[in-house]
């Protein structure tokens, strides 16, 4: 058992008959999100559930090719709320997958809360609220998607992921791991990659549609980026980028282009932390990465209303971009990188 016996005893009592049930997962859905909601669904579909996932906002084209996302049902969307929130009131179970703060859904969270279903958190983050009847949180897991593997196992019921399932996981497991190269790889992140694959999830296809599937627009969105805009901070390990909304505009780029982007600066020797900022009509999305002790998670929590994990956060500004790169600056004076 990897998880508690009491609280595995409690999931098998909740979901031993059949229930309406509503999955959310966290507001820009990446692949563990789109995983580990897919995969939970799927499971749960076969044991006779009437399962609807809900995502905040919508889902990036090219996570589009996981199985099932054309069942996904999307709160900011001109028919989505009240469709959806009709959904989360009739919702007997609701599950909450790779968040552990009601923030990170946004307007879909005053739903949720209102809501009097037994509610589950399966997360991975740091820090978690306690708004869930059962949660499932554990910072040592690389995945979500990873988690759900091994909940599903604990409660004896992996016979019943079959290669549909098993995509889904992988999906997350490789995408929050890096493809096994990041620091939150573990043995038990292989034994369920392992098992995954063992049931069908194909190593090949994932990377190629993970990893080989721009448009050319976004390839050379990449390398201007790399060439012009690309800044490394005087006196710190630090790179960052910051694209302006005409720049996006320029390439013609969707949202879920600029994914992996921030990770390449750290091709440069000796850089420990990255950040990339992408100006969106509403607000500046940020990303943060970083490597070893440098802790992102608590950077982007204290100065950009966000966090995550220690190695890998995200963050919001409604500042301009100059003011944000201001404040940015001036907020790596708090990190101690001689660590
Ligand atoms: P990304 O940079 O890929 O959007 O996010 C990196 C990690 O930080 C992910 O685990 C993501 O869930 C988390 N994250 C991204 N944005 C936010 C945010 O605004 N708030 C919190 N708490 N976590 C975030
Ligand atoms: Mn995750």
């Amino acid at each position: 058992m990897k998880f508690s016996a009491p609280d595995i005893a409690k999931l098998k009592e909740v979901i031993a008959n059949p229930r309406k049930t509503v999955i959310v997962s966290h507001r820009n859905p990446d692949g563990d999100a789109l995983g580990s909601s897919l995969g939970l669904k799927l499971f749960l579909e076969k044991k006779g559930h009437e399962v609807s996932y809900i995502s905040p906002n919508a889902y990036t084209n090219n996570l589009k090719w996981i199985p099932d996302t054309d069942t996904i049902m999307v709160y900011e969307s001109s028919l989505g709320k009240k469709i959806c929130e009709a959904k989360i009131k009739a919702a007997e179970v609701i599950f909450c997958l790779d968040f552990n703060a009601i923030s990170r859904l946004e307007g879909l969270g005053e739903a949720i809360k209102e809501s009097k279903a037994f509610k589950v958190m399966i997360d991975h983050h740091q820090q978690p609220e306690s708004f869930a009847d059962l949660t499932f949180s554990n910072v040592k897991y690389c995945a979500t998607c990873e988690m759900v593997y091994d909940i599903i196992d604990d409660m004896g019921e992996a016979s019943l992921v079959d290669d549909k399932i098993a995509e889904c996981l992988y999906v997350g497991l490789v995408s929050d791991s890096g493809f096994f190269q990041f620091n939150n790889t573990t043995p038990n992140t292989h034994f369920v990659a392992a098992a995954l694959i063992a049931k069908g999830a194909k190593p090949d296809y994932v990377s190629e549609k993970i990893n080989n599937i721009f448009r050319e627009t976004r390839l050379r969105f990449f390398g201007y980026c790399l060439n012009d805009k690309l800044k490394l901070v005087n006196n710190h390990p630090v790179a960052y980028m910051m694209i302006s909304q005409p720049e996006i505009k320029k390439f013609n780029l969707q949202s879920g282009d600029s994914e992996g982007l921030v990770n390449y600066p750290f091709k440069i020797e000796g850089i420990k932390m990255t950040a990339y900022f992408s100006e969106e009509p509403d607000r500046i999305k940020i990303s943060f990465r970083s490597r070893g002790d440098v802790d992102v998670n608590t950077f982007a929590r204290t100065y950009f209303e966000g966090g995550g994990h220690r190695n890998a956060a995200g963050g919001k500004s409604s500042l301009s971009l100059d003011e944000t790169e201001k404040k940015f600056l001036e907020a790596l004076k708090s990190i101690d990188f001689s660590k």
